[in-house]
């Protein structure tokens, strides 16, 4: 009797295995071929939405995570918030809007603030929402020296990627401050650096209205929308701007959603400031 459990257990497995290797073969492999191609050599690391397969993976070529659900459609008008300088106190009560309009943005986070906020790192990835890095030290890179520039860069990757096991395709350079030298080691660290199309300047107006009336007036398909985590103003404005866009018919998308949805290819090194 025990001979026979334990051959049905055999044979069950057997089974389970069968099944395993052929969602394997037809799921997972058309769909590495289908983004691998745009993930040529110059850009090895970048990870986008496989559009048809969305709802479960987000696919980069070192290893393929499960995702939240998280579907857009790339023919369709898209923009991305993007926060940088935190995680703060506040990037909590930005996430829960963006939770609740079903929406994502992308937080390019400063990595000495990173230990500090484990939490909150982890309920940006575990929301949908992608986390980059911003540098180390939040210094002028274009004034470091290479080593300091790479490790600047290659720091704040390891601690996002300790505590989300993702390691970023891409970063944003304190105060948007690049030169040839910062783009080399970008390029050489395989990271494209993202800018931005649209300047909310909260820190600096720090006023709800004016940040809502700077986005709703200027947004259109593809732009990438700079913020700043950590003031209340900001997600003041975000309670408005947020359900705005969305009524207006604006994906809320991250960076890479983003940039994955364009048709030209991506380089480590290059400067993007929208779709
Ligand atoms: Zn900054």
């Amino acid at each position: 009797m025990k001979k026979k459990q334990s051959n049905d257990l055999y044979l069950a497995s057997v089974f389970v295995s069968i099944i395993m290797a052929f969602f394997a073969f037809f799921a997972i492999r058309p769909m590495e071929v289908s983004e691998f191609r745009v993930n040529n050599t110059q850009f090895p690391t970048f990870f986008r939405v496989n559009v048809e397969l969305s709802d479960l993976f987000i696919v980069n070529p070192e290893q393929a995570v499960l995702a939240q659900k998280s579907s857009f459609d790339p023919n369709k008008p898209m923009v991305a918030l993007t926060f940088d300088d935190g995680p703060s106190q506040v990037t909590p009560k930005i996430l829960e809007l963006l939770k609740k309009y079903n929406s994502r943005a992308t937080f390019f986070v400063v990595g000495n603030r990173v230990g500090n906020n484990a939490k909150i790192i982890q309920d940006i990835c575990a929301q949908g929402s992608e986390v980059m890095g911003h540098s180390w030290s939040h210094d002028y890179l274009t004034k470091l020296s290479e080593s300091r520039i790479r490790k600047e860069f290659n720091d704040t990757n390891e601690a996002i990627y300790r505590l989300t096991g993702v390691k970023p395709a891409a970063a944003r350079v304190p105060y948007g401050s690049v030169n040839e030298k910062v783009r080399k080691i970008a390029r050489e660290e395989g990271l494209s650096l993202i800018s931005w199309s649209i300047d909310t300047r909260d820190w600096q107006t720090r006023n709800a209205d004016i940040i809502y009336n700077i986005i709703i007036s200027s947004v259109k398909d593809g732009s990438i929308i700079l913020c700043h985590d950590l003031h209340s103003f900001t997600a003041e404005a975000m309670e408005r701007v947020i359900p705005e866009l969305v009524r207006q018919g604006y994906q809320l998308v991250t960076v890479s959603e983003l940039l994955g949805a364009t048709e030209r290819s991506l380089e480590a090194g290059a400067l993007y400031s929208s779709k």
